[in-house]
């Protein structure tokens, strides 16, 4: 099964596609984590990504296709993937469609996860990350177990460099501007899903089961 979340920056997309990954036994793969995990090994691409993420602007669409196209290779993707921030932009989707087609395949769902501008941002300062793993939570909405500490793996919780006020503002405007047209692209392909990422993130995944079926 071929998956593609979409939704604004904080919409859920992670925390859905980490569930659907572990139900479908397939790989979560966010292209957000990966630039992330380059940026701590201090990679050239990690050097690279980093300009842009601090702007709050999209890496480029060759840097970020050279990524994925190299990351679909990996033997784990046989059975299909949910990717996570990726697309991103119309030439991303193109890219992927032909990419696939290539290969005589397609993707199976497109998952706009919908919640306002409004609520973005206010979740978006309750979003805590674990630099380790890469699981998120939030302080009021899903909540460790042991305050600031990562369920998974024990580290420290951080807040992202880029989930500060300022930079999520530029980061949705980004989204609106290029990322958003994706959801026309994908209905037309009668491929998209849309959900109320405002519910509980439980609810909003038994919807997403129930549309796979
Ligand atoms: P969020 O989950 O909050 O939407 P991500 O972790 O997906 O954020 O992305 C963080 C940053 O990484 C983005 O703001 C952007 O700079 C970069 N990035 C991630 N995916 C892409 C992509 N497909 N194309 C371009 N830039 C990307
Ligand atoms: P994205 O990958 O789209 O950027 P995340 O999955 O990281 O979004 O979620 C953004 C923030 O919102 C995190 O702090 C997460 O714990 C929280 N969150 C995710 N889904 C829900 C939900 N359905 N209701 C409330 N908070 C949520
Ligand atoms: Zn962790």
């Amino acid at each position: 099964m071929k998956v593609v979340m979409l939704g604004a920056p904080g919409a859920g997309k992670g925390t859905q596609a980490k569930k659907i990954a572990a139900k479908y036994d397939i790989p979560h793969i966010s292209t957000g984590d990966i630039f992330r995990a380059n940026l701590k090994n201090g990679t050239e691409l990690g050097k690279k990504a980093k300009v842009y993420m601090d702007q709050g602007a999209l890496v480029p669409d060759e840097l970020t296709l050279e990524l994925i196209m190299d990351r679909f290779k990996n033997d784990d993707c046989k059975n299909g993937y949910v990717l996570d921030g990726f697309p991103r932009t119309i030439p991303q989707a193109e890219a992927l469609t032909k990419a696939l087609a290539a290969e005589g395949q397609k993707l199976d769902i497109a998952i706009d996860v919908e919640v306002s501008d409004e609520r973005i941002v206010k979740r978006m300062g309750g979003r805590r990350a674990c630099p380790n793993c890469g699981m998120t939570y939030h302080i009021e909405t899903l909540k460790p177990q042991k305050e600031g500490i990562c369920d998974k793996c024990g580290t420290e919780l951080i807040v992202r460099d880029d989930d500060k006020p300022e930079t999520v503002l530029k980061r949705l405007s980004v989204y609106h501007e290029q990322t958003q047209p994706l959801i026309e692209y994908y209905a037309n392909e009668k491929i998209l899903l849309t959900v109320d990422g405002t519910k509980d993130a439980d609810v909003v995944f038994s919807e997403i089961v129930e549309a796979l079926k």
